[in-house]
């Protein structure tokens, strides 16, 4: 049996990166949100791409108005009105000035913007009545916040509105990304039916499949559901081999342990996967198979991910080992592991010390401190309804009982 941490450490390193010659997909800017950037980016426009206004007001040469006062202001010719998005045609010359916009391009010869709060106008004329803070005042100068030809975004990033917006002003209407890693799901068991089957006796609704494939969704895979297999090794045999050709992880749930119907290992191991992890110390959840499928023919390499089928095990080993070696899996660079906070315990939590022990139920920042609120009711691995609603794991680590309400415990944000 493995630690938490040596598990982690064994599924970790199994995960392959994405590989720049066959996973790779270009996509519009629209679809590219919470798509993770396949190739660094740069631009061959500086930015801002011109010297530019970052007020309403008037071009100006400092000079003119460095010295200037309310009661001795500096009046000045205005030559041109320039508007957002127009080239200015002439050039300032001592003792002129340029109506500017915010965003405007700055004309020839102006060095510096007084923001119109500071002028009056008299016709073709403006008074200028305080002196600017300095020369270049209220200018954005061409390349102050990016040079052309150096690194904008670097591969391996998800991108959200910020950097969406980043790469529309960067002209790239198309965008290089990792295409999603294919999941693929299976729900063993001959006690389960899809939920919209009438339920004979001694029969419960497949739950897994459902929150499986949301959990990979959240995690940036595509999940390939593919339903309910029976406790028959053939049966079982042919829907894993199935699995394994089209997708790059395969999930199942159930059929892990040691039960008389439990073939999942056996089954692996005849399909010619490599076993890595068999039982991992933790609660739930210790019934947990991953094994790996070499590359064949299609030069890809498969997961297999044995779940157990306890529906809150499926998703405590999900959000725990699963989710993580997705992102990675998917190209992520940073931020792929699982996030850990340190949170107060709102009540005692309990422990047989033997496993490390994870509880499920609300983690939330309470005046900028995480703070765990035990779910109520049975935490049962069979227990899947009182975790609706959490959203954080507290884990009590091997060797530990009690956790006392009060004391800071490990919090695992979840969802
Ligand atoms: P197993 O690991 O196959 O022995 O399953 C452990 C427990 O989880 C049993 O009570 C199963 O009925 C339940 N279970 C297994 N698979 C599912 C599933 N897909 N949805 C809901 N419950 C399940
Ligand atoms: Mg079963």
């Amino acid at each position: 049996m493995l630690l938490v941490l040596e598990a982690e450490s064994i599924i970790f390193n199994l995960v392959r990166t994405p590989d720049a010659g066959r996973d790779v997909e270009s996509v519009g800017l629209l679809a590219a949100n919470g798509r993770i950037l396949a190739v660094p980016v740069s631009s061959d426009l500086d930015f801002p791409h011109w010297d530019n206004s970052a007020m309403d007001g008037y071009a100006v040469l400092y000079d003119d108005v460095a010295g200037c006062s309310p009661s001795e202001p500096a009046t000045l010719d205005i030559i041109e009105e320039i508007p957002a998005g127009v080239k200015p045609r002439r050039e300032i010359q001592p003792g002129q000035a340029a109506r500017i916009l915010t965003g405007s391009m700055m004309p020839a010869g102006a060095d510096t913007v007084v923001m119109q709060e500071e002028t009056r106008r008299e016709g073709s004329r403006v008074s200028v009545l305080a002196p600017p803070a300095g020369r270049g005042a209220f200018v954005r100068h061409r390349g102050a916040f990016y040079k052309a030809g150096t690194p904008l975004l670097p591969e391996g990033i998800a991108l959200g509105a910020p950097e969406i917006a980043v790469l529309a002003q960067a002209r790239l209407a198309q965008v290089p990304v990792w295409r999603r890693p294919m999941v693929a799901i299976l729900s063993t068991g001959s006690e389960l039916v899809t939920p919209d089957r009438p339920l004979q006796p001694g029969q419960i609704a497949d739950s897994n499949q459902y929150a499986l494939a949301a959990a990979v969704a959240n995690a940036g895979g595509v999940p390939l559901p593919l339903g309910i297999v029976e406790d028959d090794r053939q049966a079982l045999a042919g829907a894993i081999a199935r699995a394994v050709a089209g997708a790059d992880v395969v999930l199942s749930t159930g059929g892990v342990s040691v039960g008389d119907c439990d073939y999942v290992e056996e089954i692996l191991e005849k399909l010619g996967a490599e076993t890595h992890i068999r039982s991992v110390d933790m609660k739930p959840g210790k019934p947990l198979t991953v094994a790996r499928f070499p590359a064949r023919a299609s030069g890809r390499e498969v997961l297999y991910f044995g779940l157990p089928g306890n529906p809150v095990s499926t998703l405590v080993t999900f959000w725990r080992f699963v989710g993580p070696a997705l992102k990675k899996l998917a190209g992520l660079k940073d931020g792929w592991g699982p996030v850990f906070v340190r949170a107060r315990s709102r009540q005692e939590l309990r422990s047989d010390g033997k496993r490390e022990s994870y509880l499920w139920g609300k983690l939330e920042l309470v005046d900028g401190a995480w703070e765990f609120e035990k779910a109520g009711g049975s935490h049962s691995s069979g227990n899947l309804i009182n975790l609706a609603l959490c959203s954080g794991l507290a884990v009590v680590p091997v060797g530990e009982t009690l956790i006392p309400a009060g004391e800071l415990v490990l919090g695992m944000p979840v969802g």
